[in-house]
């Protein structure tokens, strides 16, 4: 019943061929367990498939989070839901399930500084990718800093398409920095290559209302607003500081 070598040998080129490698490693305790308990050629058959489709999901989820470049630590695990006002909780909900993606809607998270916003945004994102969804996490400043790279190697125009491959966007502290002229251009040009392309997820400590101090004249600031509110979603954490509260928290125990 066991295979012999040379048909073992030409099993393994085949899988090897196929490009099955999960296959190729299970098949053996996989054939071993089938026969201790008995199993049908087709379950036997199942089981197998089902390795190979598990562990390329698997690779791929990987590879998608390293792609992403997402903090890891900033996961729903460690992200206290509770502190969340009620409507933004909701509206997590949904924004969880993923299809505002392939609706191209953006996400807008504004709050004062260790509110959250950052920590909100990459545990969806990683929760996106566990979907299969493409991300990419970076902060406002390294982007800019990479589009103005771009533009100055006329290359601009294939960064920004190279960027489209991305279902979502995670833009960490828009307006955290005073940008120049030319900084907020390049990122006006980015903002306009997504609309309605691909979805943008934004944090902000500026409410709208001062987001002529990023991209400086009112027409710039108005388009860019107009672009991303149109199909939106805005995540409004005011709350106090998560960091404040718990070294509040760690005192008031050193107190007691
Ligand atoms: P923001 O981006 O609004 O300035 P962050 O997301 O960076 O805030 O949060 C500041 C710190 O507090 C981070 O270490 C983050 O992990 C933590 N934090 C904030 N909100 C929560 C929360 N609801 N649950 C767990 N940790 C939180
Ligand atoms: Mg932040």
């Amino acid at each position: 019943m066991i295979l012999a070598a040379e048909q073992k040998s030409r099993l393994v080129r085949s899988l090897k061929e196929l490009r099955l490698p999960a296959m190729r490693a299970c098949y053996e305790d996989q054939a071993e367990q089938a026969r201790r308990e008995a199993l049908s050629y087709e379950q036997y058959l199942l089981s197998l498939v089902e390795c190979e489709r598990e562990t390329r999901r698997n690779n791929r989820i990987a590879r998608l989070l390293r792609e992403s470049r997402l903090p890891l630590e900033k996961s729903l695990e460690t992200f206290d839901r509770k502190r969340l006002p009620r409507r933004v909780d909701a509206h997590l909900s949904v924004l969880l399930e993923g299809s505002f993606l392939d609706r191209a809607e953006n996400v807008l998270a504004f709050g004062n500084p260790g509110s959250g916003k950052t920590h909100l945004l990459c545990a969806l994102g990683q929760v996106l990718i566990e979907q299969g969804r493409r991300m990419l996490f970076t902060q406002c400043s390294l982007l800019v800093q990479d589009l103005l790279i771009a533009r100055r190697d006329l290359a601009l125009a294939r960064t920004l398409k190279r960027l489209r491959k991305y279902d979502g966007l995670i833009i960490d502290d828009i307006g955290y920095v005073q940008h120049s002229r030319e900084e907020m251009e390049v990122l006006f040009a980015l903002l306009a290559d997504r609309y309605e392309r691909g979805s943008v997820l934004l944090t902000s400590n500026l409410p709208f209302s001062q987001w002529e101090r990023i991209f400086k004249d009112p027409m710039t600031t108005a388009a860019a607003i107009d672009r991303l509110v149109h199909h939106s979603i805005v995540l409004e954490l005011n709350l106090p500081s998560y960091r404040l509260e718990e070294s509040r928290k760690r005192n008031e125990e050193v107190v007691l």
